[in-house]
This record gives structure tokens, sequence and C-alpha cells, in this order.
């Protein structure tokens, strides 16, 4: 599981989140939205170890993360300008986090192979980044954190580069991924369709704080406030 206890990030004095207490259970999908600049990433970047608290408390698997650096945390990170390697190959980019684990060769090589498989790339294994599309980098991206099989899987805005079919595509792919595997995963989005389709329980964030946690139906059902219900809400 993944549980933040009150947690606060503090900017100079610009307070970007405060209040932020959740805890995931082992294996769900859980989305956090909310207009831009209400403390998504901030989130995602302090459980990757990216970002430290300014005061309370992360625990990954119920040992307590405060002091643990990025790399030595067993999470895997998606980002909006998602960074591949340029002078690898998209297998070489997608077999990278496991052979920083040591993985055996011929497990890494069928991992890369169903990775690929999964993500539409496996005709693309032996292009660098550069000779790929966006989508198709993106999707690379993806692939490499997927390969590494995290014990937690961050995702801020995966899918905001990919036009509408690719992101349909791919937004379904991720479900089903999810459905196979079933890593614990915390998913940032602007996107209600995103939100209401993959979530197990959706976060909704205004100005760094919590507004509702609840699962699509019950939070588009009953907002708890007007900015819940303008941004994920049953319009009045
Ligand atoms: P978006 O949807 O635009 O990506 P977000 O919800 O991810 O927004 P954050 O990036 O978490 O928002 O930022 C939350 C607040 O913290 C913002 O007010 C932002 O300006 C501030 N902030 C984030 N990082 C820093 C930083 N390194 N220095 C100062 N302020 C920061
Ligand atoms: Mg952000």
């Amino acid at each position: 599981n993944v549980r933040l206890e009150d947690i606060k990030r503090r900017f100079n004095n610009v307070t970007a989140i405060e209040d932020i207490s959740f805890e995931i259970p082992d294996g769900e999908f859980w989305v956090l939205v909310g207009p831009s600049g209400c403390g998504k990433s901030t989130i995602l970047r302090t459980i990757a170890g990216l970002e430290t608290a300014t005061s309370g408390k992360l625990f990954i698997g119920d040992r307590l993360m405060n002091n643990i650096p990025a790399r030595q945390r067993d999470v895997a990170m998606v980002f909006q300008n998602y960074a591949l390697y340029p002078h690898m190959t998209v297998a070489e980019n997608i077999a990278f986090g496991m052979q920083m684990r040591k993985v055996d060769r011929k497990v890494i090589q069928d991992r890369v192979l169903n990775v690929a498989r999964s993500l539409s790339l496996e005709h693309l294994l032996d292009r660098k980044p550069k000779q790929l599309s966006g989508g198709q980098q993106q999707r690379v991206a993806l692939g490499r954190a997927i390969a590494r099989q995290p014990q937690v899987f961050l995702l801020d805005e995966p899918l905001s580069n990919l036009d509408a079919q690719l992101r349909d595509d791919t937004r379904a792919e991720l479900k089903q991924l999810h459905q196979n595997v079933g890593i614990t995963t915390v998913y940032v989005t602007h996107d209600q369709v995103e939100a209401m389709t993959l979530a197990d329980q959706i976060v909704v964030l205004n100005r760094g704080r919590i507004q509702q946690i609840g699962d699509p139906q019950s939070i588009y059902a009953n907002p708890a406030n007007q900015m819940v219900a303008s941004f994920l809400g049953n319009p009045p």
C-alpha cells in the first residue's frame, strides 16, 4: 500500500499542498484530478522521492519513505514530457529499468517483447526515439516503466501528447494492463473521461487540498462541493 499522512510541501512561502492524507490499498488504481496548479504533480513527485515533504509522513508497503532516496524506492514514474534515452533503441529503452535491477537476459528479452506487443510497439523495437512519432515515444516511456514491474506506478498525464484515437487506444491498453498485472497506480490527469474510466478511487484536489475522495460513480452522483461538481460531477 501507499500511505500519505498529513503531507505538506511548501516552496519558500508558497504552500503547494497541505493536509494530504490517503491510503491506497495494494493493486488499486487511483486518479488525482484538479485544475492546473492544484498540486497533483507535487504529490506524485513526493511519492517518487523527487520532492521532499516539508512535513507529514509517506509510507510505501508500511515502510517510512521520507528519507529514502528516489532510486531506492520501488516506483516507476512516467512524466508528461517522457524522457527517452536518445542513443538507445526502443528495445533498449524498455529494457533499461530491468537491467538496472539485474534481471536475467532471457527474462528481459521476453518481457520487452510482451510489453512492446501490449503497446503496439513490436515493429519498432530497433528504432531510435527520434525515428518515432510523439505518441510512439510516449508509449515507449510507458513500456519502460511497465517492464520494470515496480511496486508502485506513477503516471503524470501520460496520454497528454496523444491524438484522440491513440489516447483512447492507449487508455484501453493501460486499463487492460492494470487488470492483468495489478500494480498499485497513481495517475494524474485533467481528463474527466480518463478519471471516470480508469479509477478505482478519484482524489479531487483544489489549491493544494483534497476536496473529495471516492469512486467515480459516487463522486459523479454526489459531489462534495461546487468545485468538484464543476470538475467531475453531474451538472445541476
Ligand atoms: P498542472 O496541472 O498544471 O500540471 P499541478 O496540479 O501538477 O498543475 P503542481 O505542479 O503540483 O501543480 O504545483 C502546485 C503548486 O506548487 C503550484 O502553485 C506551483 O506553482 C507550485 N510549485 C510547484 N513546484 C514548484 C517549485 N519547484 N518552486 C516553486 N513553486 C512550485
Ligand atoms: Mg502537473
